[in-house]
């Protein structure tokens, strides 16, 4: 414990009016009697979600649909899926996470008997593969009749021929339900390349590839609902109509709703809120977003069940400098948790996340996870492809109240018909190709386990119970020192894959 007067506590660190940022501080180290491994990152996300890391991605159209949503809730964390795109979408894309198998592909590219070998070479072009699965009247869930494979076409030259005349019908395939392992293990004796899975009825409900089964590994940490579906939140936006948004997201089963706003306290967020929870009253709502405890106070008082904190620290953003309004982003989650811990709500540390420090300090100030934007909108499962600048791999990342961002669908929603100004909250830019989210998410987890290690605390629960007890200490750095704790003195060096 205490024995001697060092460091500073939270409060003393940011409670004397000056706004600090992530930077300019550090935690001072504890005691190691314990392992990386021994660490747990479990965390509540919301009044009633807990996940097993303390990531999530930002509701971006850059950074979050289905792919990213899965990949994440796999690895243990969960995103958030934008609402820059038409309701029926965005309800597509959350149904697409809900109803992804791990190793199982549920909605494979289907055809009819009657289509001809031109559109199996067709299809075999365009995607790269040709184990066809053939249903009786074409569609993706319909009785399964047969499969097409290179085998069946390779020697063919009418390519006009009827899939029918071709197809093989002798078929290997797997019950619905069937788990991932008893799946692998039949597509391994079967030496087949593709595994239908059936339902009792013969209707095609998902295949298997023999391609995927290196990657058909379990992921111990998955985020799941009690179906054993991946949990997923989806944003909607403050504006009247969109509770037809909600709606629809609610029929495609949506974990967590989070109401995106750069300014959380206003009464169209308190409204909404209400009107979500008077038909919705289940429903978990990610309220903000705010920096102040007024702010805080007013959306936990209508219900919300978690806030989301940052106004101006995104890396795409400019609202403080336009909107001379916001607050420096480790003081605004340390404010905020001190109001939200008293109800038992979780605080998220959205934006101006650099690196796997930053992700620590904000839970070191409270935060119960973090959410990013540039940190992933280069990896492989973000949205876009990517393109080459000076040699250098990139992805397009932009802020959603960038000019970009407005006018492609949502435009609208910010201003009435008739406002021709726009004043723009955000930018347009690009990131560097950081890789799959599958190698960078557990990069990211491993650093983080390491600094709990430093730290002396096996879990955020017992970090955050000394932040308030006061046992947690803090430094703040002066500029001489923040530029001594990074790299210096050197003629040139390599960076690893992340860091600033
Ligand atoms: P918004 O749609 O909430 O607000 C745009 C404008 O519409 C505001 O003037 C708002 O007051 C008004 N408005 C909202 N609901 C209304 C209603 N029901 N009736 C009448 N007017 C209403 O969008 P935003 O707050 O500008 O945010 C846009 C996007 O940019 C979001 O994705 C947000 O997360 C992001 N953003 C974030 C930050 C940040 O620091 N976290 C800063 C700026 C923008
Ligand atoms: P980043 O991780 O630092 O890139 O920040 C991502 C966060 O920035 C998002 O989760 C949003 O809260 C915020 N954001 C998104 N778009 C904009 C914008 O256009 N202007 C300001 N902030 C934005």
């Amino acid at each position: 414990m205490d024995r001697h007067q060092d460091g500073l506590t939270a409060n003393e660190l940011l409670i004397n009016g000056e706004g600090l940022t992530y930077k300019d501080y550090l935690i001072l180290p504890g005691y190691i009697d314990f392992l990386p491994e021994d660490v747990s990152l479990e965390t509540k996300v919301s009044r009633n979600l807990h996940i097993k890391i303390p990531i999530l991605s930002s509701p971006m159209d850059t950074v979050t649909e289905n792919q990213m949503a899965i990949a994440l809730a796999l690895l243990g964390g969960m995103g958030v899926i934008h609402y820059n795109m038409p309701i029926e979408k965005q309800a597509l894309e959350v149904e697409k996470v809900k109803r992804f198998e791990n190793g199982f592909i549920a909605d494979p590219i289907v055809l009819s008997p009657h289509h001809t070998i031109a559109d199996v070479l067709e299809i075999k072009d365009q995607y790269g593969f040709s184990g066809i699965p053939i249903t009786k009247d074409g569609s993706k869930n319909g009785i399964l009749v047969g499969i097409v494979t290179n085998r069946d076409i390779d020697f063919e030259k009418d390519t006009d021929k009827q899939v029918y005349e071709i197809m093989t019908t002798e078929l290997i395939t797997a019950p619905e339900g069937i788990s991932l392992a008893d799946a692998n293990e039949i597509l391994k004796r079967s030496k087949k390349g593709k595994l239908p899975i059936i339902n009792r009825e013969g209707h095609l409900i998902s295949l298997m590839c023999r391609t995927d089964l290196k990657k058909n590994q379990d992921y111990p940490l998955a985020s799941k609902d009690k179906s054993k579906g991946l949990l997923v939140a989806a944003a909607v936006s403050t504006h009247k109509s969109d509770i037809e948004r909600v709606e629809a997201l609610v029929q495609s089963k949506v974990d967590l709703l989070v109401i995106d706003s750069a300014q959380g306290y206003s009464s169209f967020q308190i409204e909404m809120i209400k009107d979500i929870k008077k038909k919705y009253p289940d429903l978990e709502i990610m309220a903000g977003n705010v920096v102040t405890m007024n702010q805080a106070e007013g959306l936990i008082q209508v219900g919300a069940d978690s806030l989301r904190i940052g106004m101006g620290p995104g890396s795409i953003c400019i609202t403080q400098e336009t909107m001379a309004s916001g607050r420096a982003q480790a003081t605004a989650v340390y404010k905020a948790s001190l109001y939200a811990k008293k109800f038992g709500i979780p605080v998220i540390a959205d934006g101006g996340i650099t690196n796997i420090g930053d992700i620590v300090k904000a839970l070191a100030v409270g935060g119960h996870a973090v959410m990013m934007g540039s940190l992933l909108a280069g990896t492989q499962e973000a949205p876009g492809e990517y393109f080459y600048e000076n040699g250098v791999r990139l992805k397009r990342y932009r802020g959603m109240a960038s000019i970009e961002a407005m006018k492609s669908g949502s435009g609208k929603r910010y201003f009435a018909e008739d406002e021709k100004i726009r004043v723009a909250q955000g930018v347009s830019g690009s990131v560097l190709d950081k890789g799959s989210i599958f190698d960078f998410v557990p990069y990211l987890v491993q650093g983080i386990k390491h600094s709990f290690q430093d730290i002396g605390y096996k879990d955020i629960s017992s970090l955050h119970r000394a932040l308030h007890d006061r046992h947690l200490k803090f430094e703040k750095r002066s500029p001489a020192a923040q530029m001594q704790g990074g790299v210096h003195s050197l003629h040139s060096y390599k960076k690893p894959i992340i860091g600033d």
